[in-house]
């Protein structure tokens, strides 16, 4: 019986074992524990490297969209509004390029017209359209007028020079004669616009042929000493209407021509 344990001193291996048994409810449950917080962090970097990504690749379309918009925008309303936004503002900056370049053009265009008016005046102030309607039918000394002479009529005048002087027309016309005639050597009719006839006279050498227009001022012949003439001359008459012979010198001062 001394061997009878008491009922106390066999507690102690309950109560041992009840630590025992309570240590390796504890170890259970510090697996556990480790398991899950394990289990907590995989998920947490899972989570976090997913976060990290979307991040990452949002990241450069916030910048661009920031660096455009000035005004600031809640970010769920940045991506959209941004865009458009940008796409506005795009569009205005190439209307502005646009509306620059169209001012530019007219720029150009209206100094390219200002060149072409300045050189459409230009000419305008040259004489060219003034151009003396009569012009003197020789050069040279005026010898005989218009009238009675030695007992006959002189239908005409005579300008005195060396053979070979110019004969022009005194104004455009057609000629009507061009050619021989009798006490004239050799003459030239024109015929004018207004129906009067200019006969030249005693000519060296005829430039122009009949039906030939010729205008104001145009050489016709050469002044010569050929038929009734006492010397190179010049015998000039007017006709008025195409028949009658007037005196050249009122009708040829009319008209701002001087000979005598
Ligand atoms: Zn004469």
């Amino acid at each position: 019986m001394t061997r009878t344990e008491p009922e106390g001193p066999r507690r102690p291996p309950v109560a041992a074992a009840v630590p025992r048994g309570r240590a390796a409810t504890g170890g259970r449950q510090r697996w556990q524990q480790v398991v899950v917080a394990t289990l907590a962090i995989a998920v947490l970097v899972a989570v976090s490297q997913s976060a990290a990504r979307s991040a990452t690749a949002s990241e450069p379309v916030e910048l661009v969209a920031a660096s455009i918009e000035p005004r600031p925008t809640p970010n769920v309303l940045r991506q959209q509004p941004t865009s458009v936004d940008a796409r506005n503002e795009v569009e205005a900056l190439l209307a502005a390029d646009e509306t620059r370049q169209e001012r530019e053009r007219a720029a150009e265009e209206a100094e390219a017209a200002e060149q072409a008016r300045a050189d459409a005046e230009e000419p305008e102030p040259e004489p060219e359209p003034e151009r003396p309607a009569y012009a003197k039918p020789a050069e040279g000394r005026f010898t005989s007028g218009f009238g009675a002479r030695w007992g006959s009529t002189h239908n005409g005048i005579d300008i005195a020079n060396s053979i070979g002087t110019p004969i022009l027309a005194v104004t455009e016309g057609t000629v009507v004669e061009a050619g021989p005639a009798s006490g004239f050597g050799l003459w030239v009719q024109l015929r004018h616009d207004d129906g009067t006839v200019t006969v030249y006279g005693h000519m060296d050498r005829i430039l122009v042929g009949e039906g030939q227009r010729v205008s104001t001022g145009e050489q016709i012949a050469t002044m010569g000493n050929r038929g009734q003439s006492t010397g190179p001359h010049l015998h000039f008459e007017v006709w008025q209407g195409g028949q009658t012979p007037i005196d050249p010198v009122p009708w040829l001062a009319e008209r701002g021509i001087s000979v005598g």
